[in-house]
């Protein structure tokens, strides 16, 4: 008898396997990135294929074998059907699991990480803020819980406080004036641009979605983020891509 685990979490990817199965990498709270085999799913009979899809949110029964685990049941909390339906959403809901796919681990403890995801998912579901905004949090957010964030309340050279104008990547944030001189692409950040990353930084999950800023602070973050990433974080992801071409 192969023991039976009920794990919450959410679909990161899914894949196909052969001619009637399916992959799915499932961020669970429990045992953080695990991948799970949904048998038998494309049979036109089988009641998973609907829940077997990126996004499903939910607990999932699963039989945990030596290798991996087999999907025996989901009972969905959220579809985010809003997100599969829309070209823009699903873009952007793809990244931010691709993205989170990237940084978690199996074994993780993963309830941080699954919360971040949720909350940004479902800012896109509800669109009361644009998603380059909710993209630029999101990065922002999660490179600061996986320990990799941009420094924004401290120089990232000496830890002074008092600090200048100055973003550089490679430092790893703002600088203050003494360390300006060290910088090796000096970037200016505008004091509203500033604010907003502090802000993104200090807030807790439940009030990161809850303030617009103009387009010019949209670009000039998302400028800033990109070189960031260019530097820290080692991964092109295929669905920014797609993102980039849309816009
Ligand atoms: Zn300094």
């Amino acid at each position: 008898m192969r023991d039976e685990v009920v794990l919450s979490g959410i679909v990161l990817a899914t894949g196909l396997v052969g001619e009637y199965d399916r992959r799915l990498v499932i961020l669970t709270k429990e045992r953080g990135k695990i991948t799970a085999f949904a048998k038998g799913v494309r049979k036109t009979t089988n009641q998973l294929i609907s829940k077997s899809q990126i996004f499903v949110m939910g607990e999932f029964t699963l039989y945990e074998g030596r290798n991996a685990y087999t999907v025996k049941r989901i009972d969905v909390k959220e579809y985010f059907h809003e997100l599969t339906f829309d070209m823009d959403k699903y873009c952007y809901g793809s990244y931010f699991c691709e993205m989170m796919a990237y940084f978690t681990h199996e074994g993780d403890r993963a309830a941080d990480y699954l919360n971040l995801l949720f909350v940004s998912l479902n800012a896109l579901k509800k669109g009361l803020v644009p998603a380059p905004l909710i993209r630029i949090i999101y990065e922002v957010k999660i490179m600061d819980v996986f320990g990799q964030g941009i420094q924004s309340f401290g120089c990232p050279v000496c830890g002074n406080e008092k600090l200048s104008d100055i973003f550089d990547a490679k430092s790893g944030g703002i600088l203050c004036e003494d360390c300006v001189k060290k910088a090796i692409h000096p970037i200016h950040i505008s004091g509203q641009a500033l604010y907003t990353l502090q802000y993104i930084n200090g807030a807790n999950f439940g009030s990161l979605y809850n303030f617009k800023v103009s387009d010019a602070v949209i670009e000039e973050l998302s400028d800033i983020i990109r070189k960031f990433m260019d530097i820290y974080v080692d991964k092109k992801f295929n669905s920014v891509q797609i993102i980039n071409s849309l816009s």
